[in-house]
C-alpha cells in the first residue's frame, strides 16, 4: 500500500514498487473505510484491481502484518480487506510457509500476584481490597531495598 502522494523520499530505492502504486494520487482515507462500509471498501478494491503493483503490495502487507488477527489489520491493501488478508495469510502459511512470517506465539498469561509480595500489595490497591499484613510487610521491605540499593529486588 502506498497512499502517499508526496515526492519520493531520497532514502527510498529508485525502483520501489510503491512508485507505481495506483493509490499514490488517491485520498488515503478511501483505503480505510469504516467497518461495515461495503461501498467504501469496494471503491478502494476497484482502484487496487487496476493497480500494476497489487501483488507486491499484498506481499508487503502480509509480511508486515504477519500472523496478526483480523482486528489488528486495517484498511484495504493489495485489493483485500482485513478478513481476506488474514485468510490469505493462513492459505500461504499452509501452502508456501517460506513466504510469510510465522505467527507470534501466544503470550503466556501472567501468574496471579501472590500474597506476601509487592505485587500482591499492588493487587490489593488495584482491587481496593483490605491490604493484608504479609503484603504490607513485603511492600515495606521492597521500599526499603529500593532506597538502599536502587532496586526492589531482594539480593540473591
Ligand atoms: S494494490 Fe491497492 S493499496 Fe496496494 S499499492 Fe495498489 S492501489 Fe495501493
Amino acid at each position: 500500500m502506498s497512499h502517499d502522494t508526496g515526492p519520493v523520499p531520497a532514502n527510498r530505492r529508485a525502483t520501489d514498487w510503491r512508485d507505481a502504486a495506483a493509490c499514490r494520487t488517491e485520498d488515503p482515507e478511501l483505503f480505510f473505510p469504516n467497518p461495515g462500509d461495503k461501498a467504501g471498501a469496494a471503491a478502494a478494491k476497484r482502484i487496487c484491481a487496476a493497480c500494476p503493483v497489487r501483488a507486491a503490495c499484498l506481499d508487503d502487507a502480509l509480511a508486515v502484518e504477519g500472523g496478526q488477527g483480523v482486528e489488528s489489520r486495517h484498511g484495504v491493501r493489495g485489493g483485500m480487506g482485513p478478513k481476506a488478508r488474514r485468510s490469505e495469510y493462513e492459505r500461504r502459511r499452509k501452502t508456501q510457509p517460506q513466504t510469510v512470517p510465522e505467527p507470534k506465539p501466544a503470550r503466556r498469561k501472567r501468574e496471579p500476584a501472590k500474597c506476601g509480595t509487592r505485587a500482591g500489595y499492588q493487587k490489593h490497591q488495584r482491587e481496593k481490597t483490605a491490604i493484608c499484613t504479609p503484603c504490607r510487610q513485603a511492600n515495606t521491605d521492597a521500599d526499603r531495598r529500593l532506597r538502599n540499593t536502587g532496586t526492589t529486588r531482594a539480593a540473591a
